[in-house]
């Protein structure tokens, strides 16, 4: 079988969890499990999540799934339902929604539910992305109060500078000036906001991405707040080769060599969801190259990464082999790491992660 393999760690994720309770020890977790666990797998997050007070996603399939494996905690549908058929089922399912426009609203009105549903009134405060503005918010509200389908309403929003020095001052008065009059329970932080803004914990936190271990404030290594990365990326290198100063390595011959210099070739390509954009040597070129440790140790690609395979340096790692471990990225190298000779962010490659790479799901104890 073709070495690449995704481990998740179970421990990783209840240690994740807990720093969550630890920054905001008052408020609900609801922990968000969209993109399929942010590419970990959905039931396998969940598991590992399963003493969250709530999961969050996208797709009402998604939210069925967690149902039918048993998930009793609150389950939230981020955008809301996209037709009134999804309506019926998530209360059949006692699926919470999203009301962010007012088509939804009109979409509540119009259908006859056999239970009611809980709602999150989303505020758009700056963001503007999805929400009502805070001039149409009340009315929004007024209309939910009204209608005999919505049983508990939850206040929310979401920032869009809760990692950026600006920080979320304006956003958090505009939401909290246009609320002032209702006595509702609140949903308004993500992971930047539950790491960096304790003003905004409210009644519930939706943390995502701290939950899987990364960060979610660039330049802040997540181990700073004491997270642990849940998914190792490894694989095994299945080729040594020689290069002579003046030959070259890969499509394009975008490396060559200036002294003797080892390479290995490691089963991991862009078809598996490693960036094909990875910082590489180029020719007669000092820039590094991207972080990855083979047989423990920290060395770095080279090359153009191809579709299933790319290059490390072993120049400074003569005892590894055909067959030695690499870690693309996890413990040795952070996931962020990675992302950042790449020019994008851990989200991003972690919910890259192809289909093609099977999955070891670790469930040791907890410690
Ligand atoms: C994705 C998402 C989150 C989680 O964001 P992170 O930055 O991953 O913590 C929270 N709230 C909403 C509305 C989201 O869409």
């Amino acid at each position: 079988m073709r070495p690449i393999l995704a481990s998740i760690s179970h421990a990783a994720l209840r240690n994740n969890l807990a720093v969550v309770r630890q920054y905001a020890p008052n408020s609900k977790v609801m922990a968000v499990v969209k993109a399929n666990g942010y590419g970990h797998g959905l039931l396998n997050v969940a598991q590992g999540l399963g003493d969250a007070d709530g999961f969050a996603v996208l797709n009402i399939s998604e939210a069925i799934d967690l149902r039918e494996a048993g998930y009793e905690q609150t389950i939230l549908l981020l955008e809301g339902v996209f037709s009134e058929a999804e309506l019926a089922i998530a209360a059949s399912f006692s699926i919470d929604i999203v009301v962010h426009a007012t088509p939804q609203i009109d979409m509540l009105d119009s259908v006859q539910l056999a239970k009611p549903l809980n709602v999150h009134l989303k505020m758009n405060t700056g963001m503007n992305r999805l929400g009502f503005v805070p001039e149409e918010y009340l009315t929004a509200y007024n209309r939910l109060q009204a209608c005999g389908n919505v049983a508990n309403i939850i206040l929310m929003t979401h920032f869009a500078t809760a990692d950026e020095d600006i920080g979320i001052a304006k956003a958090l008065a505009l939401f909290e000036t246009t609320t002032a009059s209702l006595g509702n329970a609140k949903s308004l932080a993500n992971s930047a906001t539950i790491l960096r803004h304790p003003e905004a914990h409210a009644d519930w936190v939706r943390p995502g991405i701290m939950l899987y271990g990364a960060s979610p404030v660039t330049g802040t290594p997540a181990a700073q707040f004491g997270l642990q990365p849940v998914m190792s990326l490894t694989s095994k290198i299945i080729s040594v080769q020689t290069l002579q100063a003046g030959e070259s390595v890969g499509y394009g011959h975008r490396f060559t060599a200036n002294k003797t210099t080892r390479i290995g070739v490691v089963a991991c390509g862009y078809a598996d969801g490693y960036p094909r954009h990875a910082g590489q040597y180029g020719v007669g070129d000092d820039r590094s190259g991207t972080p990855i440790a083979v047989n423990g140790k920290l060395t770095q690609t080279i090359g153009r990464v191809s579709m299933d395979m790319l290059f490390a340096d072993l120049t400074n790692i003569p005892e590894a082999n055909i067959g030695a471990p690499v870690e693309l990225w996890g413990n040795l190298v952070p996931v962020d790491s990675v992302a950042e000779a790449s020019g994008t962010v851990g989200y991003e490659l972690l919910c890259a992660v192809a289909p093609r790479v099977p999955f070891n799901i670790i469930q040791a104890e907890s410690t």
